[in-house]
């Protein structure tokens, strides 16, 4: 979290620094201002990082500096908290079903799945345009003929880090990942689609911590 602390929060951290570990009721008196007054900015300081609060002994300084802090509340962010629906096409719809299935929804990416809902292929924009270049009839063409499958496709889980998430879009060049809760069903291993972690995604999580949202 970027914080701008108020004079008086600096003036905390810097008793706190001086003097710690010291009690609230100690750094009031040092500011000739009362406890509850200074309840607020005690608050901030340590849901930030800044300080510690251990009962019956005190505040601490933690010794951590805004940009450590900002780099431990990125470290913690999940797909969780950022994954957006998934849209997912059947692996028998036509390439043009899915191209008007990728417009409709609005998306760039568009998850193929089986008859029984499991995950087995990826859309890409560029992987629909490819075989629109071609002479062939997109309605009677099936997705499963031109898109990326299993086992090559790179997945997620919804306690994944967002950080780790947005590596490996940099690494492999892509726009998204699916996100996914893994079955055993008859001894194998399935993949349900349950969401879907994009650049978009990382973009808002990007803005959230410039607003201060990441607590
Ligand atoms: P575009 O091709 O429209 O620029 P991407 O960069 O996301 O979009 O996709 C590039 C290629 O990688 C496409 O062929 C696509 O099928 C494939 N792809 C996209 N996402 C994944 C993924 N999560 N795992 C494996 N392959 C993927």
């Amino acid at each position: 979290m970027i914080i701008e602390l108020n004079k008086r929060q600096q003036r905390i951290l810097e008793i706190v620094k001086d003097k710690g570990p010291i009690t609230g009721e100690q750094i009031a008196e040092k500011l000739s201002l009362t406890r509850a007054t200074l309840r607020p900015d005690l608050a901030i300081l340590t849901m930030a990082g800044f300080l510690d609060a251990r009962p019956r002994v005190g505040y601490f300084y933690t010794g951590k500096t805004g940009a450590q802090l900002l780099t431990e509340k990125i470290g913690k962010l999940t797909v969780k908290n950022y994954q957006s629906i998934p849209v997912v096409v059947n692996e028998s719809a036509s390439v043009y079903d899915a191209i008007c299935t990728m417009f409709l929804e609005d998306v760039g990416t568009l998850f193929v799945v089986n008859r029984t809902s499991h995950l087995v292929g990826i859309l890409s924009r560029k992987d629909l345009l490819r075989a629109s270049m071609g002479k062939q009839d997109l309605e009677s063409m099936p997705v499963n003929i031109i898109m990326t499958r299993m086992p090559n496709i790179t997945t997620c889980e919804p306690t994944d880090l967002l950080l780790d998430v947005a590596q490996i879009l940099i690494t492999k060049q892509i726009d998204g990942l699916p996100v996914v809760n893994f079955k055993e069903t008859d001894g194998e291993t399935k993949m349900e689609v349950v969401g879907r972690v994009t650049k978009t995604s990382i973009t808002k999580a990007f803005v959230d911590i410039a607003n201060n949202k990441i607590v």
